[in-house]
């Protein structure tokens, strides 16, 4: 595996091979569910590239990024051992330069759901990984669909923007009990730990009420908060339903059309932990 940190050594390893390439964004602290989109990658790819990069315009004031996981060496063998082709792994410098003036929004959708409690989160993913697909000019984009609002954002990003760049979302992997993989899972002490498959709980409970006919948005909400209560999860930021193509709140009860799927998707507070989870309640 060639470990690249600069643009010109990234300028040359496109250059070098033929074929397509396959770019998987991470934040390091890689774990299966990482894995998993450098799978999804490989075999749509000729050629594939990870970045880690933990990007400090995504993270607020208060939020976790000098604590954020760091785990370098780690990551870059599972990536070896995994058969990746290139690591990107830049310096904040070698991302934005002295004095960068530009930014990308993506409006409303990204004050809309974690937009609201983390202001300009978005629009610090959008501009790093518009920075990262100007570099690396991949031909497919591999993201997860654990980060569901990222996903979305990031496709309104790259069709407005006509980028020459094809997204691929990956299904979510999952620890035995149902909890989304994540490199913030290792902030929860082992009570937390076993209190967050709740939120895989809640997201069933409300995808079985909608396979058995249930219809109302306020009634899947109240499903997926009473199992959120069970498990004593309290600091909810939002339990919501939304439209999976362009998460817009959906039509009022009864009034379904048959082509809008409806996505449900939670962010709650445990602990240290801010944990994200979704699920398309129309799915078999
Ligand atoms: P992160 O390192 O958390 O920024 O995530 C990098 C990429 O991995 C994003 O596209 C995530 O959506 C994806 N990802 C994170 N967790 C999972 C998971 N459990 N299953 C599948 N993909 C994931």
């Amino acid at each position: 595996m060639e470990r690249l940190t600069d643009r010109q050594d990234v300028w040359r390893w496109r250059r070098q091979g033929g074929g397509s390439v396959g770019f998987v964004p991470t934040m390091g602290a890689l774990h299966a569910g990482h894995l998993s989109l450098l799978r999804a990658a490989q075999a749509q790819s000729d050629r594939v590239i990870a970045s880690i990069f933990v990007n400090p315009t995504q993270f607020a004031a208060h939020e976790d990024f000098d604590r954020y996981p760091r785990l370098p060496e780690a990551d870059q063998v599972l990536l070896a051992e995994a058969g990746c082709d290139a690591l990107f792994s830049p310096s904040v410098a070698e991302i934005y330069g002295e004095d960068p003036h530009t930014v990308v929004r993506v409006e409303p959708l990204g004050s809309d759901l974690c937009g609201r409690f983390r202001p300009g989160h978005f629009q610090g993913v959008a501009t790093v990984v518009a920075i990262l697909l100007n570099m690396l000019r991949p031909d497919r984009l591999f993201l997860g669909w654990k980060d569901y609002q990222q996903l979305i954002v990031l496709r309104k990003m790259v069709q407005d923007l006509a980028m020459p760049v094809e997204i691929v979302g990956v299904p979510t992997l999952r620890e035995a009990d149902g909890l989304a993989m994540s490199s913030r899972n290792r902030y929860l002490t082992p009570a937390q730990r076993q209190q967050a498959a709740g939120i895989h709980q809640a997201l069933m409970a409300a995808h079985q009420a909608w396979q058995e006919g249930e219809r109302g948005v306020e009634s899947l909400l109240a499903c997926a908060r009473r199992v959120l209560a069970r498990a004593d999860i309290r600091e909810i930021d939002y339990v919501e339903v939304r439209d999976a193509d362009t998460l817009e709140p959906v039509p009022a009860m009864g009034r379904w059309e048959k082509q809008a799927d409806p996505v449900m998707l939670i962010a709650v507070r445990l602990g240290a932990a801010r944990l994200i989870d979704n699920r398309i309640l129309s799915s078999t």
